[in-house]
């Protein structure tokens, strides 16, 4: 088959219309504003409650997409029963809940303190504490088992070996210390106690920029004594608030007691705690949503057209929407979606596939993509373009601009690929685009979604979007503030370069 394909685009905007001209037959296209609209209040109704994993509204927002995909005709990428689902597997640690009691308050692990055990526990105590400052296990003697022995390190380090030396001369199960003025370090070392129970990808969200902290927590600085023993780590506040500021400065100064070799002092005091601490790992599956038409002749190349569908959840009982943030992306696949299939019905042939994509997990840090990427449904290096369409839904302009849009174009991403843009912009409905290219005002834009998973792999990839705006990342990101006409525009210009793209004789360059 060497169809010459020439796309032909007849204006008849008022009525949504897109006409194309293959070999003389013309084959008309409906965009349908209605079913944007649609797709767009349902995504960023209250039902779905911010679409973020693992809350229940994710779980139905992603199988909207699917029905939409099924219902449109796409092809699915497996035999399950959740064909258009590409399953990510996300780990979790569950380790239980530790909670100090002091004068009607509760201070949580995680927040304040951390604490960890080498073994599962279900305890809830008050036990007898006794301050032992920079002591050795020596000076200090058997305490016996039913005491909590609090010690100070000058760091992480320095604790590891005292609590070592402190759990084989005391005989105690249970250890305190602090590090006073490491403030950073410690609440850095607690708050990774925290990002232990986050979800956790396959692919490190963060990878790229940061190492991946988990492995940064108190539980790997339990030294192996032959006993169980359980860890308590306090921030300077709360050591304050627990046993006073004070004893804080004693707690300090026993620095120079220990230099003359003797115990700086006791004081009797209880510490009232409850844990159900435990390491349990946990899987659960987050979802790609994937569907596809197959090419003609060059089925084996993909054009990818994708938006994220997640959002922020729910703050309190405060939704965050994503109306524009992504659900207006997401309505533009979806439309995208029946529009290719529309043409297809009509005796359209598309040369090369057309995949259309809605990720998950791109507010945790690009999750979902990056799966993909490294877990391609369809081979990466056969994937001729991918078209990232984020926050496609306001446009706030002045009145006198009638569309509006930027297209951002990375590496490896040809002039005539944003020339084509630029052109098909203007054509329909005179709507600007504006090319950015990757610099120091838009880096946060090139590293800021799904396509950047994809430039990482150098596949060409191009962003569209339509700038920010005060509701970005608030609850009052809803679907009453959405241009939906310049979010048709947008759709009917993707359409078009998507099917020329699909149709070139060339992977590149477009002319
Ligand atoms: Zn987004």
């Amino acid at each position: 088959m060497n169809k010459r394909l020439t796309i032909v685009l007849f204006l008849f905007s008022v009525f949504c219309f897109c006409s194309y001209a293959i070999d003389n037959k013309k084959v008309e296209v409906y965009v349908s504003k209605e079913r944007v609209i649609n797709d767009v209040y349902t995504l960023a109704s209250d039902s779905m409650k911010g679409r973020k994993f693992s809350c229940p509204g994710r779980e139905k927002a992603a199988s909207y997409i699917a029905a939409q995909f099924q219902k449109a005709g796409l092809k699915g990428i497996n035999d399950s029963e959740e064909p258009y689902f590409q399953k990510i597997p996300v780990r979790n640690i569950d380790r239980g809940k530790t909670i100090i009691y002091k004068n009607d308050f509760e201070y949580i692990s995680g927040e304040s303190f951390s604490f960890a055990s080498t073994e599962a526990l279900d305890d809830s105590l008050s036990i007898p504490v006794k301050f032992v400052g920079y002591s050795t296990g020596e000076m200090v003697g058997c305490t016996g088992e039913d005491t909590l022995v609090f010690f100070l390190a000058h760091d992480l380090t320095d604790a590891h070996f005292r609590l070592k030396d402190l759990a084989g001369a005391t005989g105690a199960k249970y250890f305190g210390f602090s590090i006073f003025g490491e403030k950073r370090e410690v609440s850095n070392f607690i708050s990774n106690e925290q990002s232990l129970s986050l979800d956790r990808y396959p692919v490190n969200s963060f990878g790229y920029f940061r190492t991946d902290r988990s492995d940064n927590w108190l539980f790997d600085y339990l030294p192996y004594t032959g006993k169980d023993i359980g860890l308590f780590l306090f921030d300077e506040k709360l050591f304050s608030k627990q046993f006073g500021q004070q004893l804080r400065t004693k707690h300090r100064l026993s620095e120079k007691s220990f230099r003359n070799g003797v115990l700086p002092y006791s004081v009797e005091t209880t510490l009232s705690f409850m844990t159900t601490f435990q390491l349990i790992e946990i899987t659960t599956f987050d979802d790609n949503v994937i569907g596809y038409i197959e090419g003609a002749d060059l089925r084996d190349e993909f054009v990818i057209i994708c938006g994220h569908y997640d959002h922020l959840g729910k703050r309190g009982d405060k939704i965050f929407y994503g109306a524009d943030d992504n659900a207006s992306g997401t309505a533009a696949v979806m439309e995208l979606a029946r529009m290719f299939m529309q043409a297809r019905n009509s005796g359209m042939d598309f040369r090369r596939s057309i995949v259309f994509i809605a990720f998950g997990a791109e507010e945790s840090g690009l999750n979902g993509s990056l799966y993909y990427v490294e877990n391609p449904v369809f081979p990466v290096e056969n994937t001729v373009l991918v078209i990232n369409l984020d926050m496609v839904g306001r446009s706030d302009q002045p009145e006198d601009v009638p569309g509006y849009g930027f297209v951002l174009t990375m590496q490896g991403l040809r002039r005539p690929v944003w020339r084509a843009f630029r052109n098909t912009g203007r054509q329909i409905d005179d709507i600007r685009l504006e090319r950015m290219l990757p610099s120091i005002r838009t880096i946060m834009s090139y590293l800021g979604s799904d396509h950047y998973s994809f430039i990482r792999k150098g596949v060409p990839a191009a962003y569209v979007n339509t700038g920010m705006h005060p509701d970005y990342h608030r609850p009052s990101d809803t679907p009453d503030k959405i241009n939906y006409d310049n979010l048709v525009n947008i759709i009917k210009v993707v359409f078009t370069i998507a099917a020329k793209v699909a149709n070139e004789p060339e992977r590149f360059p477009l002319e």
